[in-house]
């Protein structure tokens, strides 16, 4: 689990050799978040060719926050994946150092919870084209980022 959503991280048996549980969960989110840093970065997980990403509505249980999820899909290889934008803004500089600067470390597989905000948190800005805003918390202070339908940030707040 993180924060409100479900993870599904495929793991080979390498992964759990030698680990125990927290080990490999940490494994998991080490892995899951590469991916989604590299779909963030219009880089293809499987051949690293060029992936297209767009935010698009969605009523999948997994990796859909607010109603919306990211879809990406390569243009080389055909692969296809889709990413919760909460969490692909987490490779972010702004939202790295955001946490940073309140003694939290995005990299830590149970900062998750902290680092990845409830659903409530993701307001629409202007649907046609469609810009999100994705509002991190931590302490009092909040981070806004903006993006657009492409994952692109826009402004951060
Ligand atoms: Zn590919």
């Amino acid at each position: 689990m993180m924060g409100d959503s479900v993870t599904v991280v495929p793991l080979g048996p390498g992964a759990f050799e030698g680990r125990d549980y927290d080990e490999a969960v940490r494994v998991g989110t080490i892995v899951r978040r590469n991916r989604s840093r590299l779909v963030a970065n219009g880089v293809c997980p499987a051949c690293r060719g060029q992936f297209d990403r767009q935010l698009v509505e969605s009523d999948q249980p997994y990796m859909t926050a607010a109603g919306y999820q990211i879809k990406g899909s390569c243009v080389d290889c055909g692969q296809v994946t889709a990413g919760d934008v909460r969490e692909t803004l987490l490779s972010h500089p702004a939202v790295v150092s955001f946490f940073w600067r309140h003694d939290i470390d995005v990299r830590e597989p149970y900062a998750g919870e902290t680092v990845l905000p409830p659903e409530d948190t993701i307001t629409e800005r202007s649907s046609d084209p469609l810009t999100l805003a994705v509002t991190y918390r931590a302490d009092d202070d909040e981070l806004t980022v903006v993006v657009d339908e492409t994952v692109t940030v826009l402004e951060v707040e």
